[in-house]
Protein backbone atom coordinates (compact mmCIF):
# COMPACT_ATOMS: atom_id res chain seq x y z
CA UNK A 1 0.00 0.00 0.00
CA UNK A 2 1.47 3.94 -0.49
CA UNK A 3 2.09 6.15 1.89
CA UNK A 4 -0.54 8.50 2.70
CA UNK A 5 2.36 11.01 3.94
CA UNK A 6 5.54 10.38 2.57
CA UNK A 7 6.93 8.40 -0.44
CA UNK A 8 6.28 4.92 -2.03
CA UNK A 9 5.19 1.35 -0.40
CA UNK A 10 4.56 1.49 3.07
CA UNK A 11 6.82 -2.11 3.42
CA UNK A 12 9.85 -0.33 1.67
CA UNK A 13 12.65 1.03 3.56
CA UNK A 14 15.85 3.10 2.65
CA UNK A 15 17.84 3.10 6.00
CA UNK A 16 20.52 5.57 7.18
CA UNK A 17 23.55 4.20 8.43
CA UNK A 18 25.04 5.68 11.64
CA UNK A 19 27.77 7.31 9.84
CA UNK A 20 25.40 9.23 7.66
CA UNK A 21 23.32 10.64 10.49
CA UNK A 22 26.24 11.89 12.34
CA UNK A 23 27.53 13.25 8.74
CA UNK A 24 24.53 15.24 8.77
CA UNK A 25 23.97 16.62 11.85
CA UNK A 26 27.54 17.46 11.34
CA UNK A 27 26.52 19.42 8.14
CA UNK A 28 23.43 20.83 9.65
CA UNK A 29 23.05 20.91 14.01
CA UNK A 30 21.48 18.66 16.21
CA UNK A 31 18.68 16.76 15.03
CA UNK A 32 15.77 16.34 16.43
CA UNK A 33 12.61 13.31 15.14
CA UNK A 34 9.66 15.44 15.25
CA UNK A 35 5.69 13.61 15.51
CA UNK A 36 3.96 14.09 12.30
CA UNK A 37 -0.21 14.29 12.51
CA UNK A 38 -1.92 10.79 12.11
CA UNK A 39 -4.48 10.13 9.33
CA UNK A 40 -7.59 10.01 11.83
CA UNK A 41 -6.90 13.68 13.45
CA UNK A 42 -6.89 15.11 9.78
CA UNK A 43 -9.82 12.78 8.66
CA UNK A 44 -12.01 14.46 11.78
CA UNK A 45 -11.39 18.17 10.57
CA UNK A 46 -12.20 16.70 6.64
CA UNK A 47 -15.04 19.58 5.57
CA UNK A 48 -18.17 17.39 3.72
CA UNK A 49 -18.27 17.19 0.43
CA UNK A 50 -19.88 19.47 -1.75
CA UNK A 51 -20.67 17.15 -4.65
CA UNK A 52 -23.74 15.46 -5.90
CA UNK A 53 -24.08 11.83 -5.69
CA UNK A 54 -22.68 9.73 -8.57
CA UNK A 55 -21.65 6.25 -8.86
CA UNK A 56 -17.69 7.13 -10.41
CA UNK A 57 -17.19 9.55 -7.39
CA UNK A 58 -15.65 8.80 -4.42
CA UNK A 59 -16.26 10.97 -1.67
CA UNK A 60 -15.07 8.67 1.11
CA UNK A 61 -12.75 10.90 3.70
CA UNK A 62 -9.64 8.53 3.34
CA UNK A 63 -9.79 8.62 -0.38
CA UNK A 64 -10.33 12.47 -0.29
CA UNK A 65 -7.10 12.74 1.63
CA UNK A 66 -5.19 10.43 -0.20
CA UNK A 67 -5.94 12.69 -3.58
CA UNK A 68 -5.64 16.17 -1.97
CA UNK A 69 -1.87 16.85 -2.20
CA UNK A 70 1.75 15.37 -4.21
CA UNK A 71 5.03 15.12 -3.25
CA UNK A 72 7.05 18.60 -3.14
CA UNK A 73 8.38 19.86 -0.02
CA UNK A 74 5.40 22.38 1.15
CA UNK A 75 2.93 18.82 0.27
CA UNK A 76 4.66 16.82 2.76
CA UNK A 77 4.32 19.54 5.48
CA UNK A 78 0.73 20.21 4.73
CA UNK A 79 0.17 16.21 4.82
CA UNK A 80 2.62 15.92 7.75
CA UNK A 81 1.70 18.90 10.16
CA UNK A 82 -1.92 18.88 9.37
CA UNK A 83 -2.08 21.90 7.28
CA UNK A 84 -3.78 20.55 4.40
CA UNK A 85 -5.83 23.94 3.22
CA UNK A 86 -7.87 22.45 0.89
CA UNK A 87 -9.73 18.84 -0.36
CA UNK A 88 -10.90 17.45 -3.46
CA UNK A 89 -14.99 17.55 -2.57
CA UNK A 90 -14.39 13.42 -4.34
CA UNK A 91 -12.52 11.19 -6.73
CA UNK A 92 -13.83 9.62 -9.71
CA UNK A 93 -12.26 6.70 -11.25
CA UNK A 94 -13.18 6.50 -14.86
CA UNK A 95 -13.18 2.78 -16.61
CA UNK A 96 -12.95 4.72 -20.26
CA UNK A 97 -13.40 8.24 -22.53
CA UNK A 98 -17.22 7.46 -22.35
CA UNK A 99 -16.84 8.36 -17.94
CA UNK A 100 -14.76 11.03 -19.06
CA UNK A 101 -16.62 12.83 -21.10
CA UNK A 102 -19.68 12.37 -18.77
CA UNK A 103 -17.81 13.54 -16.02
CA UNK A 104 -16.24 16.40 -17.58
CA UNK A 105 -20.13 17.35 -18.82
CA UNK A 106 -21.38 16.95 -15.40
CA UNK A 107 -18.60 19.68 -14.13
CA UNK A 108 -19.09 21.89 -16.97
CA UNK A 109 -23.09 22.02 -16.20
CA UNK A 110 -22.55 22.53 -12.11
CA UNK A 111 -19.84 24.21 -12.50
CA UNK A 112 -17.08 21.88 -10.73
CA UNK A 113 -13.44 22.20 -10.99
CA UNK A 114 -11.41 19.21 -11.99
CA UNK A 115 -8.01 17.98 -11.36
CA UNK A 116 -6.21 15.56 -14.03
CA UNK A 117 -4.39 13.26 -11.48
CA UNK A 118 -2.23 10.38 -12.43
CA UNK A 119 0.52 9.13 -10.08
CA UNK A 120 0.30 11.96 -7.68
CA UNK A 121 3.88 12.63 -8.01
CA UNK A 122 4.12 16.51 -8.99
CA UNK A 123 6.59 18.35 -6.67
CA UNK A 124 5.48 21.56 -7.85
CA UNK A 125 1.81 21.77 -6.33
CA UNK A 126 -0.18 20.53 -9.87
CA UNK A 127 -2.94 18.39 -8.66
CA UNK A 128 -3.80 20.02 -5.50
CA UNK A 129 -7.22 21.53 -4.89
CA UNK A 130 -7.25 25.30 -4.39
CA UNK A 131 -9.45 27.09 -1.73
CA UNK A 132 -12.91 28.56 -3.14
CA UNK A 133 -16.29 28.24 -3.43
CA UNK A 134 -16.33 25.53 -6.17
CA UNK A 135 -16.16 22.46 -5.42
CA UNK A 136 -13.07 20.21 -6.62
CA UNK A 137 -13.28 17.17 -8.55
CA UNK A 138 -10.32 14.82 -8.77
CA UNK A 139 -10.36 12.57 -11.66
CA UNK A 140 -7.69 9.90 -11.21
CA UNK A 141 -6.75 7.74 -14.23
CA UNK A 142 -5.88 4.87 -12.21
CA UNK A 143 -8.27 2.16 -14.33
CA UNK A 144 -7.20 3.46 -17.77
CA UNK A 145 -4.26 1.50 -17.95
CA UNK A 146 -4.00 -1.05 -20.87
CA UNK A 147 -2.24 -1.57 -23.98
CA UNK A 148 -5.02 -1.07 -26.38
CA UNK A 149 -2.70 -1.65 -29.66
CA UNK A 150 0.62 -2.32 -30.94
CA UNK A 151 1.93 -1.71 -34.29
CA UNK A 152 5.46 -3.51 -34.61
CA UNK A 153 5.75 -2.28 -38.18
CA UNK A 154 5.56 1.08 -37.05
CA UNK A 155 6.87 0.63 -33.61
CA UNK A 156 4.56 2.17 -32.14
CA UNK A 157 2.33 1.26 -28.98
CA UNK A 158 -1.46 2.93 -27.86
CA UNK A 159 -1.68 2.82 -24.08
CA UNK A 160 -4.69 4.40 -21.90
CA UNK A 161 -3.14 7.34 -20.14
CA UNK A 162 -3.48 6.31 -16.76
CA UNK A 163 -0.96 3.18 -16.86
CA UNK A 164 2.27 3.84 -14.58
CA UNK A 165 6.02 3.41 -15.40
CA UNK A 166 6.21 -0.44 -14.07
CA UNK A 167 2.41 -1.65 -15.46
CA UNK A 168 3.65 0.35 -18.76
CA UNK A 169 7.14 -1.66 -18.80
CA UNK A 170 5.73 -5.05 -18.38
CA UNK A 171 2.99 -5.01 -20.79
CA UNK A 172 4.95 -4.23 -23.32
CA UNK A 173 7.82 -6.81 -22.46
CA UNK A 174 5.61 -9.45 -23.00
CA UNK A 175 6.47 -8.18 -26.91
CA UNK A 176 10.12 -7.81 -26.56
CA UNK A 177 9.66 -4.15 -26.50
CA UNK A 178 10.40 -1.30 -23.98
CA UNK A 179 9.25 2.56 -23.94
CA UNK A 180 12.65 3.43 -21.74
CA UNK A 181 11.03 6.60 -19.91
CA UNK A 182 12.76 6.04 -16.26
CA UNK A 183 11.98 8.56 -13.98
CA UNK A 184 13.13 8.64 -10.65
CA UNK A 185 9.01 8.34 -9.80
CA UNK A 186 9.15 5.78 -12.34
CA UNK A 187 6.97 3.18 -9.71
CA UNK A 188 3.73 5.73 -9.31
CA UNK A 189 4.00 8.30 -12.10
CA UNK A 190 1.83 7.76 -15.07
CA UNK A 191 1.90 8.12 -19.15
CA UNK A 192 -0.67 11.15 -19.03
CA UNK A 193 1.32 12.75 -16.08
CA UNK A 194 4.92 12.48 -17.95
CA UNK A 195 3.01 13.98 -21.18
CA UNK A 196 1.19 16.30 -19.11
CA UNK A 197 4.31 17.83 -17.52
CA UNK A 198 6.85 17.55 -20.18
CA UNK A 199 8.75 14.74 -18.08
CA UNK A 200 12.54 13.24 -18.73
CA UNK A 201 13.65 10.00 -18.15
CA UNK A 202 16.73 8.65 -16.88
CA UNK A 203 18.59 8.11 -20.09
CA UNK A 204 16.31 10.41 -21.64
CA UNK A 205 19.80 11.14 -23.59
CA UNK A 206 19.25 7.90 -25.19
CA UNK A 207 15.50 7.20 -25.15
CA UNK A 208 14.75 11.21 -25.51
CA UNK A 209 12.71 12.77 -23.48
CA UNK A 210 8.64 12.14 -23.66
CA UNK A 211 8.50 15.17 -25.90
CA UNK A 212 10.21 12.75 -28.38
CA UNK A 213 8.48 9.51 -26.95
CA UNK A 214 4.77 10.57 -27.54
CA UNK A 215 3.79 10.28 -31.12
CA UNK A 216 0.29 11.41 -30.83
CA UNK A 217 -2.81 10.15 -28.85
CA UNK A 218 -6.78 11.65 -27.70
CA UNK A 219 -7.17 14.18 -25.64
CA UNK A 220 -11.00 14.56 -24.00
CA UNK A 221 -11.27 18.70 -23.42
CA UNK A 222 -14.47 20.37 -21.71
CA UNK A 223 -14.97 21.27 -25.35
CA UNK A 224 -15.22 17.85 -26.99
CA UNK A 225 -12.29 15.03 -27.95
CA UNK A 226 -8.99 15.83 -29.58
CA UNK A 227 -7.38 13.63 -31.60
CA UNK A 228 -3.67 13.96 -32.37
CA UNK A 229 -2.87 11.59 -35.41
CA UNK A 230 0.59 9.98 -34.90
CA UNK A 231 2.43 11.09 -38.18
CA UNK A 232 5.96 10.80 -37.84
CA UNK A 233 6.94 14.53 -38.94
CA UNK A 234 5.23 17.01 -39.87
CA UNK A 235 4.77 20.14 -41.97
CA UNK A 236 1.54 21.12 -41.23
CA UNK A 237 1.58 24.37 -39.74
CA UNK A 238 1.80 24.80 -35.72
CA UNK A 239 1.78 21.27 -34.14
CA UNK A 240 -1.18 20.81 -32.09
CA UNK A 241 0.62 18.05 -30.14
CA UNK A 242 3.51 20.17 -28.87
CA UNK A 243 0.79 22.03 -26.76
CA UNK A 244 -0.73 19.30 -25.13
CA UNK A 245 2.29 18.53 -23.94
CA UNK A 246 3.60 20.31 -20.90
CA UNK A 247 -0.40 21.53 -20.68
CA UNK A 248 -0.88 20.80 -16.39
CA UNK A 249 -4.14 18.99 -16.76
CA UNK A 250 -5.31 22.73 -18.23
CA UNK A 251 -6.99 21.67 -21.55
CA UNK A 252 -8.07 18.39 -20.50
CA UNK A 253 -7.56 14.96 -20.12
CA UNK A 254 -5.06 12.80 -21.77
CA UNK A 255 -7.38 9.61 -22.38
CA UNK A 256 -4.72 7.45 -24.76
CA UNK A 257 -1.22 8.08 -26.14
CA UNK A 258 0.85 6.58 -28.59
CA UNK A 259 4.67 6.05 -27.88
CA UNK A 260 7.30 5.22 -29.92
CA UNK A 261 9.13 1.72 -28.54
CA UNK A 262 12.17 0.50 -28.97
CA UNK A 263 13.18 -3.69 -29.18
CA UNK A 264 14.55 -4.18 -25.26
CA UNK A 265 18.31 -3.67 -25.72
CA UNK A 266 20.14 -6.82 -25.54
CA UNK A 267 22.98 -5.23 -23.32
CA UNK A 268 22.73 -2.15 -21.39
CA UNK A 269 25.65 -1.11 -18.29
CA UNK A 270 26.06 1.21 -16.20
CA UNK A 271 30.24 2.38 -15.07
CA UNK A 272 31.34 5.42 -12.68
CA UNK A 273 34.64 7.58 -13.62
CA UNK A 274 36.24 10.38 -10.96
CA UNK A 275 37.45 13.31 -11.94
CA UNK A 276 39.87 14.95 -9.75
CA UNK A 277 37.76 18.32 -10.31
CA UNK A 278 34.03 19.47 -11.68
CA UNK A 279 35.37 21.63 -13.96
CA UNK A 280 37.00 18.84 -15.77
CA UNK A 281 34.02 16.24 -14.91
CA UNK A 282 32.06 19.29 -16.65
CA UNK A 283 34.48 19.52 -19.46
CA UNK A 284 34.66 16.06 -20.20
CA UNK A 285 30.59 15.21 -20.31
CA UNK A 286 30.47 18.28 -22.71
CA UNK A 287 32.78 16.95 -24.56
CA UNK A 288 31.30 13.46 -24.71
CA UNK A 289 28.38 14.95 -25.49
CA UNK A 290 29.04 17.58 -28.17
CA UNK A 291 31.37 14.70 -29.94
CA UNK A 292 28.77 12.54 -30.34
CA UNK A 293 29.61 9.43 -28.25
CA UNK A 294 26.85 7.02 -27.93
CA UNK A 295 26.05 6.79 -24.20
CA UNK A 296 22.81 6.30 -22.81
CA UNK A 297 23.42 8.44 -19.79
CA UNK A 298 25.69 10.77 -18.26
CA UNK A 299 25.19 11.92 -14.43
CA UNK A 300 28.09 13.73 -13.19
CA UNK A 301 28.01 14.58 -8.94
CA UNK A 302 29.87 18.00 -7.88
CA UNK A 303 32.31 17.73 -4.82
CA UNK A 304 29.58 17.75 -2.40
CA UNK A 305 26.91 14.80 -3.79
CA UNK A 306 29.96 12.95 -4.88
CA UNK A 307 31.37 12.81 -0.68
CA UNK A 308 27.78 12.94 0.23
CA UNK A 309 26.07 9.90 -1.43
CA UNK A 310 30.36 7.93 -0.19
CA UNK A 311 29.72 8.93 3.34
CA UNK A 312 26.37 8.02 3.73
CA UNK A 313 26.22 4.72 1.22
CA UNK A 314 27.43 2.99 4.12
CA UNK A 315 28.76 0.23 1.57
CA UNK A 316 32.33 -1.39 2.51
CA UNK A 317 33.76 -1.62 -0.65
CA UNK A 318 33.48 2.16 -1.18
CA UNK A 319 35.30 3.25 1.94
CA UNK A 320 37.88 1.07 0.07
CA UNK A 321 37.54 2.65 -3.11
CA UNK A 322 37.42 6.09 -1.24
CA UNK A 323 41.31 5.37 0.16
CA UNK A 324 42.06 4.15 -2.85
CA UNK A 325 41.10 7.31 -4.84
CA UNK A 326 42.30 9.65 -2.01
CA UNK A 327 45.77 7.91 -2.46
CA UNK A 328 45.59 8.17 -5.98
CA UNK A 329 45.35 11.96 -5.30
CA UNK A 330 41.55 12.28 -5.96
CA UNK A 331 40.83 14.43 -2.93
CA UNK A 332 37.82 16.29 -1.81
CA UNK A 333 37.27 18.09 -5.10
CA UNK A 334 36.61 14.72 -6.77
CA UNK A 335 33.19 14.15 -8.75
CA UNK A 336 31.95 11.19 -9.69
CA UNK A 337 30.25 10.29 -13.52
CA UNK A 338 27.93 7.55 -13.78
CA UNK A 339 27.66 6.86 -17.34
CA UNK A 340 25.22 4.58 -18.81
CA UNK A 341 25.63 2.41 -22.53
CA UNK A 342 22.54 0.67 -23.59
CA UNK A 343 22.33 -1.24 -27.00
CA UNK A 344 24.04 -4.84 -28.52
CA UNK A 345 26.93 -5.88 -26.58
CA UNK A 346 29.50 -5.22 -28.87
CA UNK A 347 28.07 -1.52 -28.73
CA UNK A 348 28.37 -1.48 -25.04
CA UNK A 349 32.28 -2.49 -25.04
CA UNK A 350 33.03 0.10 -27.23
CA UNK A 351 31.08 2.87 -26.35
CA UNK A 352 32.76 1.93 -22.62
CA UNK A 353 36.15 1.80 -23.73
CA UNK A 354 35.44 5.39 -25.87
CA UNK A 355 34.33 7.19 -22.90
CA UNK A 356 37.25 5.89 -20.72
CA UNK A 357 39.31 6.74 -23.13
CA UNK A 358 38.45 10.25 -23.97
CA UNK A 359 37.73 10.82 -20.26
CA UNK A 360 41.44 10.04 -19.51
CA UNK A 361 42.51 13.54 -21.13
CA UNK A 362 40.55 14.72 -18.46
CA UNK A 363 42.24 12.87 -15.85
CA UNK A 364 38.89 10.69 -15.46
CA UNK A 365 39.87 7.20 -13.43
CA UNK A 366 37.60 4.65 -14.37
CA UNK A 367 36.28 2.68 -11.65
CA UNK A 368 34.54 -0.06 -13.06
CA UNK A 369 30.73 -1.45 -13.26
CA UNK A 370 30.38 -1.73 -8.99
CA UNK A 371 29.72 1.78 -8.58
CA UNK A 372 26.95 1.97 -11.50
CA UNK A 373 25.50 -1.33 -10.45
CA UNK A 374 24.75 0.20 -6.93
CA UNK A 375 23.54 3.16 -9.05
CA UNK A 376 21.08 0.69 -11.18
CA UNK A 377 20.03 -0.98 -8.11
CA UNK A 378 19.07 2.16 -6.20
CA UNK A 379 17.85 4.31 -9.43
CA UNK A 380 14.08 4.05 -8.16
CA UNK A 381 14.69 3.26 -4.33
CA UNK A 382 17.11 6.45 -3.12
CA UNK A 383 13.17 8.11 -3.42
CA UNK A 384 12.79 6.64 -0.35
CA UNK A 385 15.73 7.77 1.37
CA UNK A 386 13.44 10.73 1.92
CA UNK A 387 10.82 9.26 4.29
CA UNK A 388 13.95 8.36 6.63
CA UNK A 389 15.61 12.00 6.48
CA UNK A 390 12.06 12.93 7.41
CA UNK A 391 12.03 10.90 10.42
CA UNK A 392 14.99 11.99 11.66
CA UNK A 393 13.95 15.56 10.99
CA UNK A 394 15.62 16.75 7.86
CA UNK A 395 13.17 17.42 5.14
CA UNK A 396 14.45 17.18 1.53
CA UNK A 397 13.69 19.45 -1.72
CA UNK A 398 14.75 19.30 -4.74
CA UNK A 399 15.40 22.04 -7.84
CA UNK A 400 16.31 21.81 -11.26
CA UNK A 401 16.59 23.48 -14.68
CA UNK A 402 18.45 23.31 -18.13
CA UNK A 403 20.86 26.20 -19.66
CA UNK A 404 23.32 26.41 -22.20
CA UNK A 405 26.58 25.04 -21.56
CA UNK A 406 28.47 29.20 -21.43
CA UNK A 407 26.39 29.27 -18.44
CA UNK A 408 26.49 25.67 -16.95
CA UNK A 409 29.56 26.54 -14.38
CA UNK A 410 28.47 30.06 -12.96
CA UNK A 411 25.05 28.92 -12.74
CA UNK A 412 26.57 25.43 -10.70
CA UNK A 413 28.00 27.74 -8.43
CA UNK A 414 25.56 30.21 -7.82
CA UNK A 415 22.36 28.05 -7.04
CA UNK A 416 23.73 26.60 -4.01
CA UNK A 417 25.28 29.58 -2.63
CA UNK A 418 21.97 31.33 -3.01
CA UNK A 419 20.31 28.66 -1.13
CA UNK A 420 22.93 28.53 1.20
CA UNK A 421 22.35 32.24 2.10
CA UNK A 422 18.97 32.40 2.49
CA UNK A 423 19.05 29.50 4.75
CA UNK A 424 21.87 31.54 6.95
CA UNK A 425 19.35 34.54 6.93
CA UNK A 426 17.43 32.49 9.20
CA UNK A 427 20.39 31.11 11.13
CA UNK A 428 20.13 27.73 9.31
CA UNK A 429 22.67 25.80 7.28
CA UNK A 430 22.01 23.51 4.82
CA UNK A 431 23.15 20.68 2.95
CA UNK A 432 23.11 21.70 -1.00
CA UNK A 433 24.28 18.66 -3.53
CA UNK A 434 23.92 18.94 -7.42
CA UNK A 435 24.39 16.53 -10.47
CA UNK A 436 24.48 17.82 -14.05
CA UNK A 437 21.45 15.05 -14.98
CA UNK A 438 20.78 15.26 -18.44
CA UNK A 439 23.11 16.39 -21.46
CA UNK A 440 22.91 18.04 -24.52
CA UNK A 441 24.81 19.11 -26.90
CA UNK A 442 23.79 22.51 -26.13
CA UNK A 443 23.53 22.53 -22.77
CA UNK A 444 22.87 20.36 -19.57
CA UNK A 445 20.55 20.28 -16.55
CA UNK A 446 21.70 21.16 -13.61
CA UNK A 447 19.52 19.05 -10.79
CA UNK A 448 19.68 20.43 -6.62
CA UNK A 449 18.95 18.08 -4.21
CA UNK A 450 19.31 20.35 -0.63
CA UNK A 451 19.03 18.80 3.02
CA UNK A 452 17.72 21.24 5.89
CA UNK A 453 16.77 20.65 9.64
CA UNK A 454 12.28 20.57 10.42
CA UNK A 455 11.32 23.13 12.80
CA UNK A 456 8.07 22.52 15.26
CA UNK A 457 6.49 25.32 13.06
CA UNK A 458 4.73 24.80 10.06
CA UNK A 459 4.52 28.29 8.92
CA UNK A 460 8.59 28.56 9.89
CA UNK A 461 9.19 25.43 7.89
CA UNK A 462 7.57 26.83 4.71
CA UNK A 463 9.07 29.96 5.31
CA UNK A 464 12.40 28.96 5.24
CA UNK A 465 11.70 26.66 2.17
CA UNK A 466 10.21 29.63 0.10
CA UNK A 467 13.05 31.97 0.98
CA UNK A 468 15.87 29.19 -0.55
CA UNK A 469 13.45 28.21 -3.57
CA UNK A 470 12.48 31.54 -4.15
CA UNK A 471 16.53 32.17 -3.94
CA UNK A 472 17.25 29.58 -6.11
CA UNK A 473 14.83 30.27 -8.88
CA UNK A 474 16.06 33.68 -9.40
CA UNK A 475 20.09 32.39 -9.79
CA UNK A 476 18.27 30.10 -12.03
CA UNK A 477 16.75 33.00 -14.13
CA UNK A 478 19.33 35.16 -13.84
CA UNK A 479 21.28 32.62 -15.09
CA UNK A 480 19.41 32.20 -18.92
CA UNK A 481 18.38 28.71 -17.00
CA UNK A 482 14.71 27.51 -17.64
CA UNK A 483 12.73 27.54 -13.88
CA UNK A 484 12.09 24.13 -14.96
CA UNK A 485 13.90 21.18 -17.01
CA UNK A 486 11.21 18.56 -16.08
CA UNK A 487 9.25 18.81 -12.83
CA UNK A 488 6.75 21.49 -14.72
CA UNK A 489 5.31 24.50 -13.64
CA UNK A 490 2.40 23.58 -11.18
CA UNK A 491 1.71 26.23 -8.52
CA UNK A 492 5.70 26.36 -7.88
CA UNK A 493 7.05 27.92 -10.52
CA UNK A 494 3.69 29.50 -11.75
CA UNK A 495 5.18 33.14 -10.97
CA UNK A 496 8.28 32.72 -12.63
CA UNK A 497 6.84 31.68 -16.05
CA UNK A 498 6.41 35.45 -17.00
CA UNK A 499 10.24 36.09 -17.29
CA UNK A 500 10.57 32.78 -19.30
CA UNK A 501 7.52 33.09 -21.75
CA UNK A 502 7.04 37.12 -22.22
CA UNK A 503 3.78 38.99 -22.15
CA UNK A 504 3.00 37.94 -25.17
CA UNK A 505 4.22 34.22 -25.14
CA UNK A 506 1.60 33.90 -22.07
CA UNK A 507 -1.03 35.64 -23.55
CA UNK A 508 -0.82 32.86 -26.24
CA UNK A 509 -0.61 30.11 -23.74
CA UNK A 510 -3.66 31.77 -21.96
CA UNK A 511 -5.80 31.45 -25.18
CA UNK A 512 -4.93 28.02 -25.60
CA UNK A 513 -6.30 26.52 -22.31
CA UNK A 514 -9.39 29.23 -23.16
CA UNK A 515 -10.07 27.36 -26.52
CA UNK A 516 -10.30 23.68 -25.33
CA UNK A 517 -11.49 25.15 -21.37
CA UNK A 518 -13.80 27.92 -22.09
CA UNK A 519 -15.56 27.90 -18.65
CA UNK A 520 -11.94 27.70 -16.89
CA UNK A 521 -12.87 24.20 -15.04
CA UNK A 522 -9.50 22.70 -15.76
CA UNK A 523 -6.93 22.56 -12.58
CA UNK A 524 -7.17 26.83 -12.30
CA UNK A 525 -4.27 28.30 -10.77
CA UNK A 526 -1.70 25.95 -12.05
CA UNK A 527 0.70 26.43 -14.67
CA UNK A 528 -0.67 30.22 -15.84
CA UNK A 529 -1.90 32.13 -12.92
C1 LIG B 1 10.74 10.95 -6.02
C2 LIG B 1 10.39 11.66 -7.29
C3 LIG B 1 11.24 11.57 -8.38
C4 LIG B 1 10.93 12.23 -9.56
N1 LIG B 1 11.75 12.07 -10.63
C5 LIG B 1 11.43 12.63 -11.82
C6 LIG B 1 12.26 12.42 -12.97
O1 LIG B 1 13.27 11.72 -12.92
N2 LIG B 1 11.87 13.00 -14.14
C7 LIG B 1 10.74 13.75 -14.23
O2 LIG B 1 10.43 14.21 -15.31
N3 LIG B 1 9.96 13.98 -13.15
C8 LIG B 1 10.26 13.44 -11.96
N4 LIG B 1 9.46 13.64 -10.87
C9 LIG B 1 8.27 14.49 -11.00
C10 LIG B 1 6.99 13.72 -11.41
O3 LIG B 1 7.14 12.36 -11.17
C11 LIG B 1 6.66 13.98 -12.86
O4 LIG B 1 6.23 15.32 -13.00
C12 LIG B 1 5.60 13.05 -13.47
O5 LIG B 1 5.59 13.25 -14.86
C13 LIG B 1 4.22 13.24 -12.91
O6 LIG B 1 3.43 12.15 -13.34
P1 LIG B 1 2.12 11.70 -12.53
O7 LIG B 1 1.46 10.63 -13.32
O8 LIG B 1 2.45 11.38 -11.14
O9 LIG B 1 1.26 13.02 -12.63
P2 LIG B 1 0.49 13.79 -11.47
O10 LIG B 1 1.44 14.20 -10.42
O11 LIG B 1 -0.70 13.03 -11.06
O12 LIG B 1 0.02 15.07 -12.28
C14 LIG B 1 0.95 16.00 -12.77
C15 LIG B 1 0.23 16.97 -13.72
O13 LIG B 1 -0.19 16.28 -14.88
C16 LIG B 1 -1.59 16.36 -15.05
N5 LIG B 1 -2.04 15.06 -15.56
C17 LIG B 1 -1.78 13.84 -15.03
N6 LIG B 1 -2.35 12.89 -15.81
C18 LIG B 1 -2.99 13.53 -16.80
C19 LIG B 1 -3.76 13.10 -17.92
N7 LIG B 1 -3.98 11.81 -18.19
N8 LIG B 1 -4.27 14.05 -18.75
C20 LIG B 1 -4.04 15.36 -18.53
N9 LIG B 1 -3.32 15.81 -17.49
C21 LIG B 1 -2.79 14.91 -16.65
C22 LIG B 1 -2.16 16.71 -13.69
O14 LIG B 1 -3.37 17.42 -13.76
C23 LIG B 1 -1.04 17.58 -13.13
O15 LIG B 1 -1.17 18.89 -13.59
C24 LIG B 1 9.75 13.02 -9.65
C25 LIG B 1 8.90 13.10 -8.55
C26 LIG B 1 9.21 12.44 -7.37
C27 LIG B 1 8.29 12.54 -6.22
Amino acid sequence: MKRWNGWGDVHIHYPLPDVGIDYLRAQLGPLEARADVSMDAILATMPDSRLPDHPLIDIAPETRLRHARGQSLPDWVALNYGRIEAFPDGVAFPNGADDVRELLGLARTRGIRVIPYGGGTSVVGHINPLPGARPTLTLSMEKLNRLLELDEVSRLATFEAGVTGPSLEAQLKAHGYTLGHFPQSFEYSTLGGWIATRSSGQQSYYYGRIEQLFAGGRVETPRGPLELPPFPASATGPDVREMILGSEGRMGLITRAQVRVRPIPKAEGFYGIFFPTWEQGVAAVRGIAQNGIPVSMLRLSNPQETETSLLISGKSWLKLADRGLRLMGQGDQRCLLIFGVTGSAAHVRRTRGAVKSFCRSFRGFYVGAMVGRTWEKNRFRSAYLRNTLWRHGVAVDTLETALPWSQVEAAAQAIPRSIVDAAAAFGERVLVMTHLSHIYRDGASIYVTYLFRRCADPDELLARWRAMKGAASHAIQAHGGAISHQHGVGTDHAAYLLAEKGELGMAAIRSLCQTFDPDGIMNPGKLIL
